[in-house]
Order: C-alpha cells, then structure tokens, then sequence
C-alpha cells in the first residue's frame, strides 16, 4: 500500500531519492518467513520506513544529496539501517535531503527540491525534508532524520509531525556520513510521539563500531510515550525564544501549548540563557570546521565521482576538477569558511572562541536543569517558507535554526512536537521540548501529553 502511494503522489512531493521496490516486498516476505518460524519479533516488525539518504545502505545508492556520491553504492550497512533490519523494519527507499545535511530546507539538494504536503510550493524544512515530506504525505509511517543544528526537529516541526534528536551518543554514527562529528546526531521521525518511542527504542544503544556511543542503558522512551502525564513537573520557558522575528500565529500557538502544560499539571518557571544568543554564530564556525575535515576524503580516488581522469592529469587535478563538479555551493561554501577558521592564525579567534561559547551554552543548560525537568520553545520562528524565498540569503536560511543549534552545541536531547496550524496561514507549528542528556524519557512524557 505505502508503494503504492509512493507511485501515485511522489511525483509531486519528490520526497525519495531512490524506492527500493524489490528490496521493500523482500524484506516484508522475510518478516512474514521469521514470523511463521516463531520467531518473537519486535512492535515495528512489517512497518515500513523512510531512510534519509546520509546511512549507508549495503547494495543500495547513498548520495547524501550530492552529486559526488553519484553512482556509489555501498559495500557495508550503517548500524542505523542494520538494526532497522534487525527489527523486521521494511525500508522503502531512501529519502531526500540537503546536501550532506547543510541546509534547512531540502533545497540545496543535487537532486531538486522536496514540497511541503501541505503546500506543495512551500519548503517541507531541511535538511532532512525528505523524510519529513514522506510522513506528512502518508508514504510512510515512520522515517529517519539526523540532526546537526535542527534537520529532524525542523522539518518535523514544518510538516506537522514528530521529529527528536536523541542524546548526542545515544544512537550510532556508524555509517552515517558525517557532516560535524560533534554535533552529528541521527533519530526517529514519526506521526505520532507513541511510533517516534517504538522507534527510538529499535535504533538506540551502544555500538563499539561509534567511539562516542554512550554505553548505558537507552531512556525508557516507549513507558514515557504510553505514560504523558505531566502532573508536578517543572517546565522551563526560554525566555531568549521569542519576541521579534518570531511569527504571531507561532507565538500563538507556542503559549497555548505552555497553558495546556499547566492546565496538565505542570509548573511553570521562566528561564533566562543568555549564552543562547551566541548559538548560531558558534554554530556557524564549529560545523563549518568539522566539515571541511570530514569533506577532505572525497577525494576523487576513494568513492563515487571522478572527473577528467582521462591518463593526462596529475591526480591533484583530478581531485580538483570532482570537487569542481561534485560539490554544490553551500558545501564549497562551508569548506572554504571551515579552512578559513582553522588556518594558523585565526583558530583561536574563530574556532577557540567558539568552543568557550559551546562550553557557555553547556552551563546554561546545566543552570536550567538544577531548576526545571524540561525547556520548551518554538522549535522555529516560522512556518514553511516558500521555495525559492531564501535561496539566495544563506544568513536568512540560518535562522531557522535558531532554536534548535543550542541542543546539538550542548549533546542533550530535544523533540519537536506539532501544537496545531498558525491562524495567519493554516500551517503546522511545532512546539520544541528539551531534556538533559540521557533524559530522552521525559521529551516523550511531555510530548503525548501535548500531542
Ligand atoms: N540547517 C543547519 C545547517 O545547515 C542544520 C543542518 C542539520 O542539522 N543537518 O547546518
């Protein structure tokens, strides 16, 4: 039936990079085969799923949305995608996104931008708008983000659907390209807080294959999902996410959800951090950097594309000419101001200065979480944008991000969550909820409660 739909409206949507038909009706056979064995198999097994196109996927095209991956097909499954499998999950194809994950809006995609559902001129967020796109569209019940500066919560929030990002560490890195080591995080997107849980739970955990996996114990995400009562927790409101440039019908919408919360039970405390305005700026020297390290190994030689080797150019030209062509101006963009930030001489202007105001943005968070249980946000200024509308003003594009970067800069968890349409334009609004690391639990128990 999900194939089905995908045939008849992805045409328009463009959410998918690459349907994997044959793969899809296989993978549901075999968990039909280990069901009739006995096998005991997971709540998810036979759901299909959505994968951004940032996990490695043995046999399968993976392209990160860029032209230099164009043709690889790789030879190893991401831990991502193996327990997917694991839990019977039936993976449909593989979605679309910005490429390598820099963007907020799925429109610096090689392959042409993805619509909004609801509005099919309209930007469904990035980077992962693929997959956001794939949910709101009912091609799939259940899909798969990563979020570096805000690319799950985002588009999730733009879509009207759920969207988190686990604890840094607390879902493999294995085989998910990398974009910024540090910040890289990959999570559950779904219809509902209940499936984004069921999800969580099947994709986090330890993995020796991520040096920077946290090995404990996953946070009780489904029991919270199933439990949503809110009733005598404290609920911090970031007084920094706010007021000017933010959209009414959001702000609308944002302070119904906080009453609801209290009507629900809750406390609510007003919470100042200030180190919050510095985010984006640090952001916006940190990712640049790591990425124009990780960028470094497409080379021409190891993967993928390989321009002008034609037996007269030196292999420096040849790496030349496939970056030339293989990489689009967002990712030249960031690698150029990347190596600008760590050349001797400006590293501790730009990249120290930016790792003190991450350690800052930290103890912010550590202040608020001696008070409250949870923050909450807009998790954007606005509602989808049109296409097309900030395209040409990356500074524009960065602040839909604004309220999402703290999280990733500091490792903790956040979700978004829809909390109804803006009156001004009928679009969803998402509300964004924030925990301390390896506190994922309680982003789900507010999340059903408000859902
Ligand atoms: N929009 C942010 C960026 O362009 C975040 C992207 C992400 O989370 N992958 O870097």
């Amino acid at each position: 039936a999900h194939l089905d739909r995908i045939g008849a409206v992805d045409e328009k949507v463009h959410a998918f990079l690459h349907v994997d038909t044959e793969g899809a009706l296989d993978a549901a056979r075999a968990v039909d085969e280990r069901r009739a064995k006995g096998e005991k198999l997971g709540p998810l097994a036979g759901v299909p799923l959505a994968l951004k196109d940032i996990f490695t996927t043995k046999g399968i095209p993976t392209t990160v949305g860029s032209k230099i991956l164009e043709g690889w097909i790789p030879p190893y499954d991401a831990t991502v995608t193996k327990r997917l499998k694991d839990a019977g999950i039936v993976i449909l194809g593989k979605t679309n996104m910005d490429e390598f994950a820099m963007g907020s809006s799925t429109e610096n995609s090689a392959y042409g931008p993805t619509g909004n559902p609801w509005d099919l001129t309209r930007i469904p967020g990035g980077s992962g708008g693929g997959s956001s796109a794939a949910l709101a569209s009912y091609q799939a019940p259940l899909a798969i983000g990563t979020d570096t500066g805000g690319s799950i919560r985002q588009p999730a929030a733009v879509t009207g659907t759920v969207g988190v990002k686990p604890t840094y560490g607390g879902v493999s890195r294995y085989g998910m390209v990398a974009f910024s080591s540090s910040l890289d995080q990959g999570g559950p997107c779904a219809r509902t807080v209940l499936d984004a849980a069921l999800l969580h739970e099947a994709i986090a955990g330890h993995d020796p294959l991520d040096s920077t996996s946290i090995d404990a114990p996953v946070p009780a995400v489904v029991e919270a999902a199933r439990n949503g009562n809110v009733k005598g927790m404290r609920i911090g409101v970031v007084k920094e996410f706010g007021g000017e440039g933010y959209q009414a019908g959001v702000m609308q919408r944002f302070n119904e959800s906080v009453e609801l919360l209290r009507e629900l039970g809750a406390e609510i405390v007003e919470i100042s951090c200030p180190s919050f305005k510095l985010a984006l700026p640090a952001y916006y020297l940190i990712a640049p950097s790591e990425a124009s390290s990780n960028l470094a190994r497409f080379d021409a030689m190891r993967y993928g594309l390989r321009v002008g080797d034609d037996g007269t150019k030196s292999a420096e030209e040849v790496t030349a000419l496939t970056r030339e062509a293989g990489f689009g101006d967002e990712v030249k963009r960031r690698i150029i101001l990347g190596t600008y930030a760590l050349s001797s001489g400006y590293y501790d202007a730009y990249y120290g200065s930016a790792q003190k105001v991450r350690t800052l943005i930290s103890r912010d968070f550590e202040a608020a979480f001696g008070t409250v249980d949870v923050l909450v946000s807009p998790t954007t200024p606005t509602t989808a944008f049109p296409i097309g509308e900030r395209v040409d003003d990356p500074m524009a594009m960065y602040l839909a991000d604004l309220c999402t970067i703290p999280s990733n800069l500091a490792g903790n968890a956040a979700m978004s969550v829809p909390c109804g349409l803006a009156p001004e334009d009928g679009l969803p609004v998402g509300l964004q909820i924030i925990a301390p690391a390896m506190a994922d639990d309680r982003l789900y128990r507010v999340g059903a409660a408000v859902e």
